[in-house]
């Protein structure tokens, strides 16, 4: 199989890549290196099956002449992290919304499966847990930049239901749930691996709010196989998915777990949800998938526990 991988030099991108290739397909990644870092394929310059190019999706030519090459598209390249998304609301809209059209119109050109990857942020801060596909989205209002994501990226879905139905493209949509793993930074926002930094800098652990919030983190590992799970399973055609692990945990857990595991001597400190991020900030109390679509679908079950997760991040820190 020939694959493009739009978002190839991000983290989660950068795994796909490297398990592409080890079973044999050809990779080919664009990446405008926004929040993508070119030291994560680095390793795979040499291999004559991957190619790259630092560009953005949102240059229509670019995307044609790439999606005309290859026969199946993983669609990754988007705004990524809370943080980030709160200082460039703009730009995370404009590259969510225009660059996944952009690369499902010339997907369809071809008529190339995409898989495009969507998140959790789509159920907004729904209350009833586990989460499953068809559920309800609770969105508070306009004004609150996190909504504006969980939309752009529903709007995506929605984009990639359309362009199936109605054009019979072959498409996939996986909902991530907090995915993690080495490489992945703390720069925009997320928590593990930020909190990993600062327990090995003996920093205080800043936990937001009363940290009585619940995650459920998977390795990026688990999220690749379920992915290539997924994208050779016929009857996933048309289909979205939640991909993510169901062990569920606190994030003051976490953040003790994370203090113990490196022996650190940091302090755990609270801080309102208003300072970390910005005034009216809302945050999900808990967030855990369901995961009985993809279970019966392609057999899938995470295998990385969250104490494993942790000591491979630890790792790759001090690395
Ligand atoms: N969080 C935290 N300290 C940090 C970064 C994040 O306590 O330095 C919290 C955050 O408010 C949220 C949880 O950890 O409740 C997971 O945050 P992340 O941004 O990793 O993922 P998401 O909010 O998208 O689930």
């Amino acid at each position: 199989m020939k694959a493009l991988v739009t978002g190839g030099a991000g983290f989660i991108g950068s795994h796909l890549v490297e398990a592409l290739l080890k079973r044999g397909d050809k990779v080919s990644v664009i990446d405008d290196l926004s929040t993508g870092r070119f030291e994560n394929v680095a390793h795979l310059e040499d291999n004559p099956n991957f190619d790259y190019v630092i560009d953005t999706i949102l240059d229509e030519r670019v995307v044609a002449d790439m999606t005309a090459k290859v026969d199946v598209v993983f669609h990754l390249a988007a705004a990524v992290g809370v943080a980030y998304i709160i200082d460039n609301p703009l730009k995370s809209l404009e590259t969510n919304i225009k660059g996944t059209e952009t690369v499902l119109e010339k997907a369809n050109d071809g008529k190339k499966k995409v898989v495009l990857f969507s998140t959790s942020e789509i159920y907004g801060k729904a209350n009833s847990q586990p989460c499953k596909e068809e559920d309800d989205r609770v969105l508070g209002t306009t004004t609150i930049t996190r909504w504006g994501y969980s939309s752009s990226k529903a709007i995506d879905e929605f984009l990639a239901f359309a362009y199936h139905r109605e054009k019979k493209l072959p498409i996939v949509i996986v909902r991530c749930f907090n995915t993690c793993g080495p490489r992945q930074t703390g720069q925009y926002g997320m928590v593990i691996p930020r909190f990993v930094k600062q327990a090995l800098l003996d920093h205080p652990i800043t936990v937001h709010g009363d940290g009585k919030q619940t995650r459920c983190f998977c390795d990026v590992s688990d999220v690749v196989r379920g992915v290539l799970g997924l994208v050779d399973e016929p009857a996933a055609d048309g289909e979205v998915f939640n991909l993510g692990s169901d062990e569920e945990t606190t994030i003051d857990d976490l953040a003790a777990r994370v203090k113990e595991l490196t022996a650190s001597k940091s302090t755990i400190e609270h801080i309102p949800y208003e300072r970390a991020y910005e005034e009216g900030f809302e945050d999900m109390r808990r967030r855990v998938p369901d995961l009985t679509k993809i279970r019966e679908t392609i057999g899938y079950e995470p295998r990385v526990s969250l104490s494993e997760l942790l000591e491979r991040v630890v790792a790759d820190f001090e690395k």
